[in-house]
């Protein structure tokens, strides 16, 4: 029997994986003391699991440990990263560089450093989601403190290309931040071989627990200086005040683990159903475009224009489906996806578009059962729209 609906929206969140499950529960109950407790053990065993997770993470991506900084998700991490920076380098220059295509909690953020007097260049994409190495050297100024470029997309599951970036930057002295949140534990990341001074991450894309997340800070070549925008106790050397998630934590840190040893067979296997099922849409529906690059992108996603059918129209229709046109942050307005837009596609095409995300549960008969269903109403929305 199939689960009911299939659920082809991990870009969204996944399942907590069941052994994430079973390192957590203990810090829920015997294990539950304060890891900021220093005179007795409750605290220690607290602090032990906090510096596993922190381990973790950092192996993941090629980072120390001390580098790493728990956050409540991708979402403060970018916040952090982008006002902490501001508010430190600001007297050195206002100016930062990002990209249309980001996700929310990039773009609103810049957005409210506007308001303070920022400067932001936001860089255009091509057909394919790609920036312009070209356009990003025009774009550097003598005020470039920061350039803000996400490792892959949410929408299209496309990747940048991280190394020329942090070279341009670098040669200039400026930082070089990347949300990585849909890319860790997905593909390589490695933020010595990148050249990566911030990078953000997220537990609950990566079958870890929603509301955590970290991020890392590059502490040599160059150390990277960041404003706390939490005030408190002064946890997390001074960055992030409050009391830490502990069970969240060791959540992230074992997620981190498991994709370690774990991402490279689940991702062939995923991309062996992607192009399952990108092909069957292609092949038998004509009139069906896959939106980005399919050389650089990661393993799990397609985002698929059906000419002639609404998305939302065909996303009702498939009640057993559990399928997004963007980005959850997004779905609920009606706007095309900014996204889309940014690489050029026609307000009718991307409301023709939808997002298909595989996970490591995804099951070949959920996809065959997919394309079915999917195929089948696709059909007959064309039919009625003739
Ligand atoms: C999900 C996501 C975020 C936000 O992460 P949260 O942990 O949910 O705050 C940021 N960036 C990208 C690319 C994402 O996919």
């Amino acid at each position: 029997m199939l689960k009911s609906p299939v659920y082809l929206d991990y870009n969204s969140t996944t399942p907590v994986d069941e052994r994430v499950l079973d390192v957590m529960f203990p810090y829920f109950t015997t294990k539950f003391g304060n890891a900021a407790s220093k005179t007795h053990s409750y605290g220690w065993i607290a602090e032990d699991a906090i510096k596993q997770a922190r381990e973790q993470i950092a192996n993941l991506i090629n980072a120390e440990e001390e580098e790493i900084i728990f956050t409540s998700g991708a979402t403060e991490a970018i916040n952090l990263a982008l006002k902490g920076v501001y508010d430190i380098y600001k007297v050195k220059g206002n100016h930062i560089i990002t990209v249309t295509t980001e996700h929310s909690a990039v773009l609103d953020t810049c957005k409210t450093l506007e308001k303070k007097g920022a400067v932001i260049t936001y860089l255009s994409v091509d057909r394919e989601g790609m920036i312009d190495i070209q356009e990003l050297k025009n774009a550097i100024t003598a005020q470039t403190i920061l350039i803000s470029v996400m490792y892959a997309n949410n929408e299209t599951g496309v990747t940048q290309q991280m190394r020329p970036i942090a070279e341009l930057a670098h040669e200039k002295g400026i930082i070089f931040m990347s949300d990585a949140t849909q890319a860790v534990g997905k593909i390589r990341v490695d933020v010595i071989e990148d050249g990566i001074d911030l990078l953000c991450l997220s537990a609950h894309k990566i079958y870890g627990p929603k509301g955590v997340g970290a991020l890392y800070v590059r502490r040599k070549n160059p150390k990277v200086r960041l404003a706390s925008q939490i005030d408190g106790g002064g946890h997390e050397r001074g960055l992030r005040s409050g009391t830490l998630n502990v069970p969240g934590i060791v959540g992230l840190g074992k997620a981190c683990e498991i994709a370690g040893t774990e991402m490279w067979d689940d991702a062939k296997r995923i991309s062996t159903l992607r192009t399952q099922l990108e092909h069957a849409f292609i092949d038998n529906l004509g009139n069906v475009f896959v939106n980005g690059s399919q050389k650089y992108r990661i393993p799990n996603v397609t985002n698929l224009s059906f000419q002639g059918v609404k998305a939302d129209t065909l996303i009702t229709a498939l009640k057993d489906i559990a399928l997004a046109t963007g980005s959850a942050c997004s779905s609920a307005s009606m706007e095309p996806s900014h996204v889309l837009k940014a690489m050029g596609l026609s307000d009718e095409l991307s409301y023709s578009s939808i997002r298909f995300s595989l996970g490591k549960y995804t099951s070949e008969e959920e996809i065959v059962y997919a394309i079915s269903k999917i195929s089948e109403a696709i059909l007959n929305l064309r039919k009625i729209n003739l």
